[in-house]
């Protein structure tokens, strides 16, 4: 049933989730739909560059909830870690131009190499950026991502790490992003979230479904409504934490690329609708 308190207006889709789709197409069809905001993925900002993709976003009316992505911290050189910094700032240039208040962060991991040290090279890569990223006006949000991603993606895997490190870095421009297809499992998850939220940490919230059984650890991620994560409650727990801001559909999937993608759009509006 669908939910009477929901209607588009905090609905942002993520360009990743229309990959067949260049930037003015999503912009078009995003539009078209009655889509208000827009998170861009850095890939399809590369056909017509950063400027002029800003002009095209700017001219749309989309409001941009965030650029996808930066992160990646952790090297097992000193030459590794440099470069990634050196991406990171793109990113918060990226952001600017395009009037992104916020990137969000993968934070990285290197097989191989202990967990907790991966961990303090997030908190030092992050920590080497907060000056220019306050400079630029843009916030960095550390997603918290599913322990399957724990040997190369991620060594931040719950909502406790993800608030530890914005924690010890205690600053204005770094915070959390909640994405349910990360942390739904987590028995933890409710009262991390009221902690994120109390300390004033929660930047975004990302929905999707878990498709089961997963056929791929990246690209088989479901459509709200259609698996088995406790979406509605997830949103509950981060609106009691303080959390107003857009709504983000984040869809990883070989499946529902392959579709029109105008019905797919139609599809998730829907389930937006209902089971968010
Ligand atoms: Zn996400």
């Amino acid at each position: 049933m669908a939910n009477p308190l929901n209607d588009l207006s905090r609905l942002c889709i993520h360009t990743i989730t229309t990959k067949p789709w260049s930037l003015d197409q999503c912009i078009d069809n995003y539009t078209a739909a009655g889509i208000p905001a827009i998170t861009v993925w850095r890939d399809v900002l590369q056909k017509h560059g950063v400027k002029e993709s800003a002009r095209l976003i700017r001219e749309s009316g989309l409001r941009v909830t965030s650029l996808c992505r930066g992160g990646f911290f952790p090297g097992a050189t000193a030459e590794d870690r440099n470069k990634s910094l050196d991406d990171n700032r793109r990113a918060i240039e990226e952001a600017a131009e395009i009037g992104a208040p916020l990137v969000v962060l993968v934070c990285g991991a290197v097989p191989g190499q202990p967990l907790e040290k991966s961990r303090d090279q997030i908190t030092d890569g992050i920590g080497a950026l907060l000056d220019e990223a306050e400079a630029a006006n843009v916030k960095l949000a550390i997603e918290p991502l599913h322990p399957m991603y724990a040997d190369d993606r991620s060594a931040i895997n719950t909502m406790k790490q993800a608030n530890d490190v914005a924690e010890r870095l205690s600053h204005s421009h770094v915070g959390v992003a909640v994405d349910v297809y990360h942390l739904w499992w987590d028995e933890a998850l409710e009262s991390e979230i009221a902690r994120c939220g109390e300390n004033g940490n929660l930047l975004a919230f990302h929905v999707c479904d878990w498709h089961t059984p997963t056929r791929h650890l990246l690209t088989d991620r479901e459509l709200m409504g259609r698996g088995c994560i406790n979406i509605k409650e997830i949103r509950r727990w981060v609106e009691q934490a303080g959390f107003t801001g857009d709504i983000e559909v984040e869809i990883f999937s070989e499946e529902y690329w392959a579709l029109d993608q105008n019905e797919w759009l139609k599809q998730l509006t829907e389930a937006y609708l209902n089971h968010v």
